[in-house]
């Protein structure tokens, strides 16, 4: 072989290393990155009242309040996408489902809606992340807006552990338990300190910050999608930093402390004890367990 034939083999050899690197980092480019947004009315920016925009069928403000959240859910899958997401979906979490439309919701995301959904809401192993939109803080909070824990009449306090958890917490926990991080969420200042408190290194999107439970400053609409667009392309790019929640691996008891409106009788049963006349306590062996017991009544 001659010098010239060499320097061509070696740099055939060389094209065929850089080809095969590129196609590489297509791969890598390419792997699947399937993220489950939970999505609420409550952290939504411009909500600050629940008779007046957040009950379907009855609130005056209800179209409004549903053309809010949808513009902010179509921004953070705008941002997932360009943050390489492959498969969006987008779960109607706010009062059994009544709020988004296949009409208006992003054309590249799947909706799940409709009730019942699974207590872990399809959650399952096969997504990389979980997102909320529109998310407010535990039950209690000091200037969360229109803050509660699942029923606003219902739940004064909840515990995982002795740790004070509302919506944010159990699901960060529930998605922990299926291996999926939480990396991102839009909301109030106080839930976004409560997501950050789990998940330090959390993008959030601040879209309204609250001086009262019904009251606080807003970000206009688009800034507030403009905001919630970057912080979920963010999010998902540097979804590798990001490990699931795992603190709550072992035993976990729920304990469930009702206001007085909400007083409930639960049948006691293995893992279902009462503790005082408002607190209840429900043990499994891990988060998911325990919080199907609770889920049960
Ligand atoms: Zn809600």
């Amino acid at each position: 072989m001659s010098t010239l034939n060499l320097g061509r083999l070696s740099r055939l050899v060389l094209l065929g290393v850089l080809a095969g690197s590129v196609a590489l980092a297509r791969g890598q480019a390419q792997s699947p990155k399937k993220v489950f947004m939970i999505t609420d009315l409550e952290g939504v920016s411009g909500i600050f009242d629940t008779d007046l925009q957040c009950m379907p069928g009855t609130s005056p403000r209800f179209e409004e309040a549903r053309k809010l959240l949808s513009g902010e859910v179509n921004a953070a899958v705008d941002g997932l996408l360009e943050g390489g997401a492959t498969d969006v979906v987008v779960w109607d979490g706010h009062d059994g489902s009544q709020t988004l439309s296949v009409l208006d919701i992003h054309p590249k995301c799947r909706l799940l809606t409709g009730a019942p959904v699974s207590p872990t809401f399809e959650l399952d192993g096969t997504y990389s992340a979980v997102v909320f939109i529109g998310q407010h803080a535990m039950a209690g909070t000091a200037k969360g807006i229109l803050s509660h824990s699942y029923s606003s009449l219902g739940v004064q306090n909840m515990w995982v552990n002795g740790k004070p958890v509302g919506e944010i917490g159990v699901r960060v926990m529930l998605a922990g338990y299926f291996k999926v991080p939480v990396i991102m969420l839009s909301g109030d200042t106080a839930a976004c300190a409560e997501l950050h408190e789990l998940v330090p290194e959390a993008e959030c999107a601040e879209v309204k910050s609250g001086v009262s439970r019904t009251a606080g400053f807003m970000l206009p609409h688009p800034t507030a999608c403009a905001l919630i667009r970057e912080k979920a392309r963010r999010a998902l790019q540097r979804l590798a930093e990001f490990k699931p929640y795992t603190m709550m691996s072992g035993p976990v008891e729920v304990k469930i402390e009702s206001t007085t409106r909400g007083v409930h009788s639960y049948r006691p049963r293995e893992g279902v004890e009462q503790v005082d006349e408002r607190t209840w306590v429900f043990r499994g062996k891990d988060i998911v367990d325990a919080w199907l017991k609770y889920s049960a009544f």
